[in-house]
């Protein structure tokens, strides 16, 4: 019997990977890039010897205790709440809003009845949001939507609010009480060596062989019992009915000459004259170790072309007409599962890849012992 073909090396391929190697199930795992991890991949900066987000930051958090254990399980998850900062018109401002943000923001001292009240008379009466702009009216009213959130959006989607879908905004909460962390997730957390260290723990097994700068297909592609593919499903079908739109982002790595930067880990630049989205320094989100230089990315977010990275899936009318072409192919590969983030053209974080990737393992487990 052949064994199974994984197509990419982030968290999907890996979990799954992992999954069928314990039920005794051989994979190929190849990553057309020269290291495992994905976008969640993480090294050392030979500069300042700071774990770097090489792909943008990632803080873990999820309810899903499953998920949790098993990141404890191949990596020590430390604690870590992320609490981000945005600068808008020259101050700083605590993100998600909260009670502080607020009071702040409209130079008041008000108490959480007060501030929900009073927020209830700016929030526009819009009763079931169509976009993004509506959403954010409807939550927050005018002022607030524009300041923190309008010229953002435009940078990072290089679209108006009013194009994009209500749930981008849904991600993020409103709080009318002091709670400044960003997620409201049960576990939250950074693993201590990395993103990579983890994956690599994970694909320890000698049931699974790993293979870099590989692409796909493979010269025998076809001789598998079958393929689990994370990557683009465009790219799969040879970009058939076109390219999906991908928003890519481009990093510029800073050494600033102080040893602490900005103070924090991510800090938001939200009006729009200023052309990056946010800074990250890297040294924050591995607040157990000490390091006397710093090292900052300067994140600019762009519409993905041919070559670069996919990030963020954009998914308006277009791109959704697109994909169901697409998803209809993908349906009729009988022996291919497309799954991830890319496999499936969706927005996910990364306990959602996990928990669809040990999903997929244990249903695939099930139809390979029934075949037996
Ligand atoms: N957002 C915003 N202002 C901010 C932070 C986020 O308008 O200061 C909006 C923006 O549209 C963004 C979305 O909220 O794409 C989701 O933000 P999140 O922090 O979840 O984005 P990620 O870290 O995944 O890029």
């Amino acid at each position: 019997m052949k064994k199974v073909l994984i197509v990419g090396a982030g968290f999907t391929g890996v979990v799954i990977a992992r999954q069928l190697a314990e039920a005794g199930i051989a994979s190929l795992v190849i990553d057309q890039r020269d290291h495992i991890g994905g976008n969640c991949h993480t090294e050392r900066d030979d500069r300042t010897g700071i774990m770097l987000h090489k792909y943008g930051p990632h803080v873990f958090h999820t309810d899903d205790e499953e998920v949790w254990n098993l990141m404890n399980q191949y990596g020590e998850m430390m604690p870590y709440i992320s609490r981000i900062k945005t600068t808008i018109n020259g101050q700083v401002y605590a993100l998600p809003i909260n009670l502080h943000t607020m009071n702040q923001f409209f130079g008041t001292a008000m108490s959480p009845t007060e501030a929900q009240d009073y927020i209830s008379t700016l929030a526009e009466d819009i009763p079931v949001p169509q976009n993004f702009e509506e959403q954010a009216l409807s939550m927050v009213g005018r002022d607030l939507y524009e300041a923190f959130f309008q010229g953002y959006t435009e940078k990072q989607w290089g679209l108006s609010p009013t194009e994009l879908p209500a749930s981008i905004l849904k991600r993020l909460p409103l709080r009318f009480n002091y709670n400044d962390n960003y997620f409201n997730h049960r576990y939250q957390g950074v693993p201590r060596d990395g993103y990579t260290a983890l994956m690599t723990a994970m694909l320890d097994h000698p049931l699974i062989e790993t293979r870099l700068e590989c692409s796909y297909p493979l010269e025998d592609s076809t001789e598998y019992d079958h393929t689990f593919y994370s990557g683009p499903i465009d790219a799969y079908f040879r970009y058939r009915y076109g390219r999906l739109g991908y928003r890519t982002l481009d990093f510029e790595t800073l050494y600033p000459t102080e040893s602490d930067y900005q103070g924090c880990a991510q800090m938001n630049y939200g009006n729009a004259d200023i052309p990056y989205t946010r800074i990250t320094e890297h040294k924050h989100y591995a607040h157990w170790e000490n390091h006397e230089k710093t090292v900052c990315y300067r994140e600019t977010s762009r519409l993905a072309e041919e070559g670069d990275i996919p990030y963020y899936p954009i998914r308006l009318a277009q791109e959704k007409e697109q994909l169901s072409h697409y998803l209809h192919l993908a349906n009729q590969e009988r022996d291919v599962t497309f799954i991830g983030r890319l496999g499936t053209y969706r927005y996910l974080d990364m306990d959602v890849t996990i928990r669809e990737a040990l999903d997929c393992a244990r249903a695939y487990l099930i139809t390979a012992n029934a075949v037996r």
